[in-house]
C-alpha cells in the first residue's frame, strides 16, 4: 500500500474542497449584465483593441458586480465583444469579439494557444524551464500573468474578472502541460486593483513546492523567491538581452546594477569576464545573487555583490573600473504624470555610467516604463551621452522577448526597451 503522510492528506483535503467550491460558484455565473456605447465608440473595438473605457458608455442595463463578464453593444443595438467588467477608467476588458460564451473549455483553448506558442519558441527545453506562457493583452487575456518555474505556474491577476476565474485557470494550465507543472501559485496581494477591496492571499491554490526552488535558464540556476520576491519572483523578460550580454563579456570588468536576483551577473561569468560586480539597493535580492553566484559558480571569486543605492555606488566608483556596464533600473514612470520626472531619472542614471565607463566600454541600458516610450527612452539617453561629451555609438536596439508578445491592436503592451552602447 502507499504511504501518503498526513501532510499529503490534508493538503489534498484543502485542494479538492477549494476545487469543489470554485465549481459551485462556477455554475451560478451567467452572463446579464449589457453595456451600450455612446455612438461611434464602437470603432476602437472594431480595430480589436481590448478595453471599453469608462467615458464610452452610453448605459448599463443590469447591475454588474465588479469581475462580472458583461456583453457590449454599439449604440444601435449590435452586439461587439464580451470582456470582464471592471470599476474605474477602463471599464471592461475584452475576452472575445465574438459572441461565444466563456466557458471552461474557452479558458483552456486560450491557454493551449499560449502554450503551444512557447512550445513552438523552443522554451521547454533540457537547459530551460523559465518563460512567460501568459503576458496578458498579448494572449488575449487582458489582466493575467503566468510565469513558468520549472514545475511551478506562478498566476497574477491584475483584474477582479481574472481573480474569479484563478481556479479555472489554474486546471487549465495543469491540463495543458499534461503533468509537467505540479503546482499553481496565486500571487494577486499587490497586483490587484485596490479600490476593488478584496482580501485576497498569495498562496498555492494547486500543489506546493516544498524545499528549494530551482528554475533554469539557458542551462543557469536561479533560486526563485515567488512567495516573497519581487513580481512573480524573477525577470524573465531580460533572458534574451542576457544572452547578447555574455558574447560582449570576455576579458570585461562588469557592472550589473539593479541586479536583483543576479540574472545578468551569470550570464557575464560564464561569459568569462575578468570581474563581476552586482548591485541592488535590496538586500534580501544581493542575499539572493550571492545564493545564486554559488549554485552555479561555487567558489568563484570574481563576483562580488552590493546591497547598496545605485546612484551613490556610480558617484563613489573610480573611472575607468568597468568597461562593461548594464543599467537595469525599476519602472521609473508607473504613470504618465510622471513621465518628466522618469526622463530625468535616465538622464541622471546614463550621464553617471558614461562619465565613469572606460574607453571603449560598453553600456547595456533599459528602460521597463512603459509609460516610456522607445524614442522618449532614447532621447534621454541621448542627452546623458551629450552631457558627458563622449562619442557614443548604437550597437544594437533591445526589446521584450517573444514570450512576452505585443498584441499589434493593443500597443501598449510593449513595455520593455533597451541600447547597447559603445562609448568612446
Ligand atoms: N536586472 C534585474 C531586474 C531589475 S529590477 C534582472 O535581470 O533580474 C529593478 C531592481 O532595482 C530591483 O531589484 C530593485 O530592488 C532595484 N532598485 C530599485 N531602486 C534602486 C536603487 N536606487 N539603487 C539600487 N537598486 C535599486
Amino acid at each position: 500500500m502507499k504511504f501518503v503522510s498526513k501532510d499529503t492528506q490534508k493538503k489534498d483535503f484543502v485542494t479538492t474542497e477549494k476545487r469543489r467550491k470554485f465549481a459551485q460558484k462556477k455554475k451560478e455565473k451567467m452572463v446579464t449584465a449589457k453595456l451600450y456605447l455612446k455612438p461611434k465608440k464602437e470603432e476602437s473595438l472594431k480595430r480589436f483593441h481590448p478595453w471599453v473605457f469608462s467615458g464610452a458608455i452610453q448605459k448599463i442595463s443590469g447591475t454588474p458586480a465588479e469581475g462580472d463578464l458583461i456583453e457590449i453593444f454599439d449604440y444601435n443595438g449590435n452586439y461587439c465583444a464580451i470582456g470582464h467588467y471592471q470599476i474605474g477608467s477602463i471599464a471592461v476588458r475584452i475576452l472575445s469579439f465574438e459572441e461565444k460564451e466563456i466557458n471552461t473549455s474557452f479558458w483552456k483553448e486560450k491557454i493551449s494557444n499560449a502554450y503551444q506558442l512557447r512550445l513552438s519558441l523552443g522554451l521547454l527545453r533540457e537547459d530551460n524551464n523559465s518563460f512567460r506562457l501568459i503576458h496578458g493583452e498579448g494572449d488575449g487575456l487582458p489582466g493575467l500573468i503566468v510565469d513558468i518555474y520549472g514545475d511551478t505556474a506562478v498566476m497574477q491577476a491584475h483584474s477582479v474578472g481574472m481573480h474569479t476565474i484563478r481556479m479555472e485557470i489554474a486546471e487549465a494550465i495543469i491540463n495543458v502541460f499534461h503533468g509537467k507543472i505540479k503546482n499553481v501559485f496565486y500571487k494577486s496581494e499587490s497586483t490587484l486593483p485596490y479600490k476593488a477591496n478584496i482580501a485576497v492571499e498569495d498562496g498555492y491554490l494547486i500543489g506546493e513546492c516544498s524545499g528549494d526552488c530551482i528554475a533554469k535558464e539557458n542551462g543557469l540556476l536561479f533560486h526563485v523567491d515567488w512567495l516573497k520576491g519581487q513580481k512573480t519572483g524573477f525577470f524573465i523578460d531580460q533572458r534574451e538581452n542576457r544572452t547578447l550580454l555574455e558574447k560582449y563579456s570576455k576579458n570585461r570588468n562588469v557592472l550589473n546594477m539593479f541586479c536583483y536576483t543576479g540574472g545578468f551577473s551569470f550570464y557575464a561569468m560564464r561569459g568569462e569576464a575578468l570581474r563581476v560586480d552586482s548591485v541592488d539597493s535590496s538586500s534580501k535580492a544581493i542575499e539572493l545573487t550571492n545564493r545564486n553566484v554559488e549554485l552555479n559558480f561555487p567558489n568563484d571569486t570574481r563576483h562580488k555583490a552590493y546591497a547598496t543605492d545605485a546612484f551613490k555606488f556610480l558617484d563613489d566608483i573610480k573611472k575607468d573600473e568597468y568597461d562593461l556596464i548594464i543599467l537595469d533600473p525599476p519602472a521609473f514612470a508607473k504613470h504618465r504624470d510622471v513621465l518628466r520626472n522618469a526622463l530625468q531619472g535616465y538622464k541622471k542614471l546614463n550621464a553617471k555610467a558614461f562619465e565613469k565607463i572606460k574607453k571603449g566600454g560598453i553600456v547595456f541600458t533599459f528602460s521597463c516604463s512603459q509609460a516610456v516610450n522607445k524614442e522618449q527612452f532614447r532621447l534621454a539617453v541621448f542627452s546623458a551621452a551629450a552631457m558627458s561629451g563622449r562619442n557614443v555609438r548604437i550597437l544594437h536596439q533591445l526589446e521584450q522577448p517573444a514570450d512576452h508578445p505585443i498584441n499589434i491592436y493593443h500597443p501598449e503592451g510593449e513595455y520593455l526597451k533597451g541600447l547597447v552602447l559603445y562609448v568612446e
